[in-house]
């Protein structure tokens, strides 16, 4: 391997290769512990762990002075997204018609698999009645140019690139590997479109596919949520932002389904006699030329008393009996994640926070938050009183010893609708399992050696 930006970038991938590929353990699973807006409550699945360290073989000073980096659920993609390739439409327009290249199918973001845990990959004969062989044969100028709102296609997203797969891989430049799409088969755009997207829906369906139509998707392998997780992110917000936010204009995908952009004129208003310029609108003249994929940062808190001995949990009234997870909530416009951390558990709680460190991050699609996962610490036990009257959203919020919590971690962890494990004492503390961030920040806030950072004799 070469020392290219691209293998900088992508290094830590082919580590991971060996030990993350075909990773299919089998345990309980679960979700982060959003306290607030994402419902989480339907959750109840079983499926894989969460992927290894990308650098897990990897000497570094880092690694040597923060240890093992934690890898959270839907992260830790093998695709290489690529992203400089998006605008290159002969790239793109190879692509697409690969013999190796698979399509994960979305309806409704309901994504099409052999069962729970296992999505299907279409290739392109199977989807090409929709997919026109030419949608990348142009240059997003001529598309631009040539735009009229009658004529649709079915949205496509670029995903990346699978570097490991060998078989059947397509080289494009110095990149060689199998390229992923999404495509949409929704009932949207024009009649056509919609008549060959349900046929190829009857068609996948007959050889014993579905769509998965879980609220929450957890069930699948690590790899393949990851894909799963851009897919649907993606999907999400160009289906939320056919409209232009500015003048309310329809809006042309761009860049592959990373970009959405206001065409200045429309064909189809020729037709009906008027002007084929649409009126002005800012996002055509001003640095907001461009819409781009949001992401919504949330943070997500471990909490340690002053003396490190305790630890905070709060539950929301759908959680079950003796049911305790980390706080969370939406950061703010012009708020650091530190001080949005601050905010919530003062909020929440009551409790007045001082240092805070980010642990880890998980990607959450639901629809496009990214939980930046916190250790943080009370400063003065006067801090430490915990209050509810200032947001109702939590229903109880209490201290736990430190060995009650390890006991949790040992015999009370599940999904909230599964029940917890065999030794599991009945009164007993329950929390999230480990593919949820709440569980990994858990395990780190009690970890003395993690928090600390002197090495002893427990670990
Ligand atoms: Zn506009």
């Amino acid at each position: 391997m070469g020392k290219t930006p691209l293998y900088l970038g992508f290094l830590p991938r082919i580590y991971s290769s060996c030990a993350s590929y075909n990773y299919r353990k089998s345990c309980r699973l679960f979700f982060c512990s959003f306290s607030s807006r994402p419902d989480l409550s339907t959750l109840t699945m079983t499926g894989p762990q969460i992927p290894d360290p990308p650098h897990v073989q990897a000497d570094s000073m880092l690694a040597r002075r923060f240890g093992k980096e934690t890898v959270n659920y839907f992260s830790s993609s093998p695709l290489n997204r690529l992203s400089f390739l998006r605008t290159e439409h002969p790239f793109l327009s190879a692509a697409i018609k690969h013999p190796g290249t698979r399509f994960l199918l979305l309806k409704d973001l309901a994504p099409l698999a052999r069962s729970p845990s296992e999505l299907y990959f279409a290739h392109y004969d199977e989807v090409k009645s929709i997919v026109r062989p030419d949608i990348y044969d142009k240059s997003e100028e001529e598309m631009l140019k040539e735009y009229d709102s009658r004529k649709t296609d079915p949205q496509l997203i670029f995903l990346g690139v699978d570097e490991e797969r060998k078989n059947n891989a397509m080289s494009w430049k110095i990149y060689s590997g199998v390229p992923y799409f999404a495509l949409d088969l929704s009932a949207r755009g024009s009649e056509e479109q919609q008549a060959h997207a349900k046929s190829i829906v009857e068609a996948l369906e007959a050889k014993g596919t579905k769509f998965l139509q879980s609220r929450m998707i957890m069930t699948l392998p690590a790899d393949e949520a990851a894909i799963f997780a851009q897919a649907r992110a993606l999907m999400d917000w160009n289906m939320r932002n056919t409209f232009c936010g500015t003048c309310g204009h329809t809006t042309l995908s761009a860049n592959a389904g990373a970009k959405r952009v206001c065409p200045p004129t429309d064909a189809a208003r020729a037709a009906k006699g008027k002007p084929i310029e649409r009126p002005p609108c800012n996002t055509r003249t001003t640095i907001s030329n461009l819409s781009f994929p949001r992401t919504d940062p949330t943070i997500i808190a471990a909490v340690l008393s002053a003396d490190g001995k305790r630890i905070l949990l709060g539950r929301s009234k759908r959680f079950p009996p003796n049911w305790y997870s980390t706080l969370a909530g939406f950061v703010e416009p012009a708020e650091s994640v530190e001080d949005a951390v601050r905010r919530e558990v003062w909020e929440e709680a009551g409790v007045t926070l001082s240092r805070v460190v980010i642990h880890s991050s998980q990607p959450w699609p639901y629809p496009a938050n990214l939980m930046i996962g916190a250790i943080a610490q009370v400063s003065d036990p006067a801090h430490e009183t915990i209050s509810l009257a200032h947001d109702p959203e939590l229903e109880d919020a209490r201290w736990f010893e430190i060995p009650e919590v390890e006991e949790a971690l040992r015999t009370g962890t599940s999904a909230l609708g599964d029940p917890p494990g065999p030794e599991y004492k009945e009164g007993s503390l329950r929390i999230p399992p480990p593919t949820a961030i709440a569980n990994q920040l858990i395990q780190a806030a009690i970890n003395s050696e993690y928090v600390s950072g002197e090495k002893t004799s427990k670990m």
